[in-house]
């Protein structure tokens, strides 16, 4: 390609908007515009370079036998009411009626979609296993759309979904599912790690995402620095230590405590640690109020909570809210006597003789011990991990880091197929549900990945499997001919070689082209100038390492394309 043929529109300023590196690269590189909030049009730059990742993710989903399809944006609500979604489903589904009046939504992901496909054509378990797979635009409402590429509210997705006789053989399909992620990221140049999530709203058994390493990510990992234990933070097992048993229960105390309500406060009136201290707060979990129960020092992670009371949403309850449901001030609440429902971390089962709130103001019990002065609905692990804690696979010492999402891979089971009623005929002649799976890969988050991944301060770095050209050449001598007629017959050889190029036959200063060319995070940049003029020779330059050698025109050839084709 010709850079004075094409739409590559770079920018000098970094655009104010852009609040991460890679947003404001892929801005100044001439990626994409936006048109409207998380919804973006994809230049021919940026396209190219979700075209790269499209053709790999393609390649590999192909040899792991899945079959490349397409299903509709727009959706009838009617089988996601079959499914139970359409109520379950938050703000994101962008739901809307068509001039029939038909609900009707815009696709966030197609376990519906091809449900439905499945029981109308498949009812055998001759036919199984079957994994079929697209890629597409989704469409999400997201609440915060932000950082470009990274969280849209139209963004482009491969997603498949597999379905098989049994357990078993769903476990086969997730397993291959989950070899083709990693050669796919790792054939993108990625650095990442695959780590066990929760499995959110879309319901399952179990699952794991893949993790791009990067400051920026907006999850946080847990990474065991001794083994291969690697979990989302929300996922994140805590193991208990054990307390010591055969405590001598004491005697139970209300004592005052004069405007204490903090557990700072309470702890330095008392002069005790946190970790002697049960903090009672309330949530909203789908609009009613539940005390969870958990040691002074520590957070609640509300994924665990949601998943434990099996709630759509939980939110922390305001002071008025609190008050109203048990009657109490805020910073004496606590759980004995208290008038609402009452769930533990299950550290506190592991406490005795703790302070808690007395439910009265200016006042609070200490002695308290769980079994004896209260009792809760359940016990469950329902805190933030942190880095005192042991692996809970070896004990070892857990490092947390950042990570951006680019896949998913579920096991599903039969929620769909149950609720869906996708029933097949099994070879005992029974009829049973699909078990399935479903797999998702953020193809445009992957390239705003690679690039917080890749880049210095002069711009974008691709890795070369990424890149939309491999190739830039420097035409710094328009009007000269032998300059151009060099660098026009360089052009000529390596894209007849397969190699794609971009040849700057731009009217620029040569310092403009240097900056471009070095923003666009080209691989191999090759400068035709004063060089060849003297010397009949070429300066090829490695944009990753900066390092540059002259070569003069047969050996440039030879030379870019074996290390190009050793990358690919
Ligand atoms: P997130 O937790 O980031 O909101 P998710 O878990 O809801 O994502 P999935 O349903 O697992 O997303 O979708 C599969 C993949 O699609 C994700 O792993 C991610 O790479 C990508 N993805 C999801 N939401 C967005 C978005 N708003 N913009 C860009 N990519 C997205
Ligand atoms: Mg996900």
């Amino acid at each position: 390609m010709r850079y004075s043929q094409t739409l590559l529109p770079t920018l000098k300023e970094t655009p104010a908007e852009a609040e991460v590196i890679s947003h404001r690269l892929m801005l100044r590189a001439g990626f994409m515009r936006k048109l409207t909030a998380g919804v973006y049009s994809y230049l021919p730059y940026g396209w190219a370079a979700i075209r790269r990742v499209e053709a790999i993710v393609r390649e590999e989903m192909n040899r792991a036998g899945a079959l490349e399809m397409m299903m509709p944006m727009v959706q009838p609500a009617d089988i996601w009411k079959e499914s139970g979604r359409y109520e379950k489903y938050g703000p994101e589904l962008l739901r809307f009626h068509d001039r029939h009046d038909r609900e009707s939504c815009l696709g966030p992901t197609h376990e519906e979609v091809i449900t439905d496909i499945i029981r109308r054509e498949l009812h055998s378990y001759r036919d199984l296993p079957i994994n079929l797979y697209q890629i597409q635009t989704k469409f999400r409402d997201e609440i915060r759309p932000r950082f470009g590429l990274m969280r849209g509210r139209e963004f482009i997705m491969k997603d498949a979904y597999s379905f098989d006789v049994d357990d078993a053989g769903a476990e086969v399909s997730y397993r291959k599912m989950y070899d083709a992620y990693k050669r796919i990221f790792t054939r993108c140049g990625l650095e990442f790690r695959a780590v066990q999530a929760d499995s959110g709203a879309i319901g399952g058994s179990f699952s794991h995402e893949f993790m791009v390493l990067a400051d920026t990510g907006e999850d946080t990992i847990v990474v065991c620095k001794d083994c291969e234990y690697a979990a989302n933070m929300e996922k994140a097992v805590v193991k208990v230590v054990a307390a010591e048993e055969d405590v001598a229960l004491a005697e139970l105390e209300k004592i005052e405590t004069p405007g204490k309500r903090k557990v700072q406060a309470v702890c330095e009136f008392l002069d005790i640690s946190p970790a002697t201290l049960v903090k009672t707060l309330v949530y909203l979990a789908d609009g009613e109020p539940v005390a969870v129960l958990l040691r002074g020092d520590r957070e609640v992670e509300e994924v665990k909570l949601k998943n434990l009371l099996g709630v759509a949403e939980v939110e922390m309850a305001e002071d008025k809210k609190v008050f109203d449901a048990t009657g109490v001030p805020t910073g004496y609440l606590g759980p004995v006597d208290i008038k609402i429902r009452v769930v533990a971390d299950q550290e506190v089962a592991h406490l005795h003789n703790f302070v808690v709130g007395g439910n009265e103001k200016n006042y609070h019990l200490k002695n308290v011990n769980m079994g004896r002065d209260f009792e809760v609905e359940a016990v469950a692990d329902l805190r933030q991990i942190t880095t005192d804690d042991p692996c809970p696979e070896c004990g070892g010492k857990l490092d947390l880091t950042e990570g951006i999402e680019v896949g998913h891979v579920f096991k599903l089971g039969t929620s769909y197929s149950e609720s869906m009623q996708a029933l097949f005929q099994d070879s005992d002649g029974q009829e049973k549900p699909f078990v399935m799976g479903c797999y998702g890969i953020g193809v445009s988050r992957v390239v705003a990945a690679a690039i917080e991944q890749n880049h210095d301060e002069n711009g974008i770095v691709f890795p070369i499997p990424l890149a939309p050209y491999q190739v830039i050449i420097l035409n710094l001598g328009l009007k000269d001919e032998a300059i151009s007629t060099a660098a026009e017959k360089l052009y000529e050889e390596l894209s007849a070689a397969g190699i794609d190029v971009l040849l700057d036959d731009r009217d620029e200063r040569p310092g403009s082209k240097f900056k471009d060319a070095d923003l666009l995070g080209i691989p191999y940049r090759v400068t035709v100038g004063k060089s060849f003029t003297k010397n009949k020779v070429f300066e090829i330059r490695n944009r990753r390492d900066g390092r540059t050698e002259e070569l003069g025109p047969e050996q440039t050839v030879t030379t870019l394309i074996k290390q190009i084709q050793a990358a690919l």
